[in-house]
């Protein structure tokens, strides 16, 4: 997808003549590439026609920076298709809130209501959780253990089989103890149909929620828009969450869902624990849709950490993707002689918790001296390798002795190896902006 769009972008700054056609050949190319990021034809169709109107054709014959004119138009619309012009509903901490969260079964649900109940808790909030989910066998225990494991009250029954009871009952229950936050999680069925909107709208009835959430997996793909308008239709969804940002897809649907319920996305579900889950930012997610990651504060990032001349090299061996160990250890004496580089890595998409978490700094240093310990072991071949294959049980086991550590330990170092390298080799064939050029975005 990068590619697609740096090259259609490329052919623009090419061309010596930009009239209406390569306009349109440009923005037709990013055309395919929304698409296939799963953003819905219709809202496509729209962000073409507002670039045509935006993009002035005589501003670009004029010889300015036809590329960063272009670039910039299509970042900046697609924030604003992500942007429904009012806030959610936001709730006050000591004054009882009802949140309750719909959609399909399996879009995560259950996961997201404890990992906003545990993000409320750590902010000094009172949440707790009610399970009125009586249709999946199991539903009820799955919210208790994650319940438990967060030490968050919570409200459900093995027997009851009305949903609307049982939510009622554990609303009345959790104001009566002044909790803050009362989250109401619901079933979902594996598919659209009326008896799941009509319970959707019972239990809404019933319990009055101030907010409700739309759950939406960021792989459902161009599904997005009709799951999120069907909910919409049956209760007053007024925010979304997209779950799965860790995965494959690139969560375009997530436009789609803001279209069809006019409601902001507020947060990200980026993994399987309790906290992996972040507050929506429009902008690095914008990035993201058009393969670029968060391209603009990474940038800036490493021109304020790697030293100038050392630049043109590393961002070169970026674009290539080979990240070999040698290029690990490279960053790593950065990282080391630069400080906290964490937070420049973990602009990036899937580079978050692992290797660098916040607040744990020294013992990340710590980690990191001792994983290049081990590679002062390596030979130059397994430094400058791109190979996987080439690190058998005999290369790791006379790393570990060589070093002084546990074989354990270089096994650690080269899942971490091939993490790293997972996430640069996306970055394959990127056009590196030089400084400055991006920081408009
Ligand atoms: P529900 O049916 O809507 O309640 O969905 P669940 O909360 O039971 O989640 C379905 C599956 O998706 C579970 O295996 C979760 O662990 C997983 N899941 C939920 N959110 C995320 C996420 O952000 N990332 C990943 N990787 N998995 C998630
Ligand atoms: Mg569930």
């Amino acid at each position: 997808l990068g590619g697609s769009i740096s090259r259609a972008i490329q052919q623009m700054s090419n061309a010596t003549i930009i009239d209406e056609k390569v306009l349109n050949e440009c923005l037709n190319e990013i055309t395919r590439a929304l698409l296939q990021a799963d953003v819905q034809f219709k809202l496509v169709r729209e962000m073409q026609t507002n670039i045509k109107k935006i993009v002035n054709l005589d501003d670009l014959a004029a010889g300015h920076n036809k590329r960063r004119i272009i670039q910039q138009a299509i970042f900046n619309e697609l924030c604003k298709m992500l942007d429904p012009g009012k806030p959610s509903f936001t709730p006050k901490k000591g004054k009882p809130s009802v949140i309750m969260f719909v959609g399909l079964q399996g879009s995560g649900k259950t996961t997201t209501c404890t990992k906003y109940a545990y993000y409320h808790q750590k902010k000094g909030w009172k949440p707790a959780l009610v399970c009125a989910d009586t249709f999946r066998a199991g539903a009820f225990d799955q919210l208790k253990q994650n319940a438990t494991k967060a030490k968050i009250p919570f409200y459900g029954s093995y027997t009851e089989s009305d949903p609307v009871r049982i939510a009622v009952e554990g609303v009345e229950t959790f104001k009566k103890e002044n909790c803050d936050l009362i989250i109401v999680d619901t079933s979902g069925r594996h598919k659209q149909e009326a008896a799941l909107f009509e319970e959707m709208r019972q239990v809404s009835e019933a319990t009055k929620p101030d907010l409700v959430i739309f759950v939406m997996d960021s792989s459902i793909g161009q599904a997005a828009f009709d799951q999120a308008q069907a909910f919409k239709q049956s209760v007053s969804v007024g925010a979304v969450i997209v779950t799965k940002m860790d995965g494959h897809a690139k969560g375009g649907g997530a436009l789609s869902a803001v279209a069809a319920t006019k409601s902001p996305v507020i947060f990200i579900g980026t993994g399987e624990h309790m906290d992996e889950f972040e507050v929506f930012d429009v902008k690095p997610f914008v990035s993201r849709l058009l393969g670029m990651g968060d391209w603009s504060g990474f940038m800036d990032k490493i021109h304020e950490v790697v030293p100038m001349d050392q630049q043109p090299e590393l961002l070169q061996k970026l674009s290539e993707g080979n990240f070999t160990l040698r290029i690990m250890y490279e960053q790593f004496q950065n990282i080391l002689k630069m400080g906290p580089i964490g937070q420049v890595f973990s602009m990036l998409p899937g580079f978050s918790s692992e290797l660098m978490p916040k607040g744990r700094e020294k013992e990340s240093q710590a980690k990191i001296k001792r994983y290049m310990t081990m590679m002062d072991s390596m030979t130059n071949e397994e430094l400058d390798s791109s190979n996987p294959k080439l690190m058998n049980d005999s290369r790791i086991m006379r790393i570990a002795r060589g070093s002084g550590r546990q074989v354990r330990e270089v096994m650690e170092m080269l899942e971490e190896y091939k993490r790293l390298a997972k996430i640069w080799s996306k970055m394959k064939g990127l056009k590196i902006p030089k400084k400055g050029e991006m920081s408009a975005l």
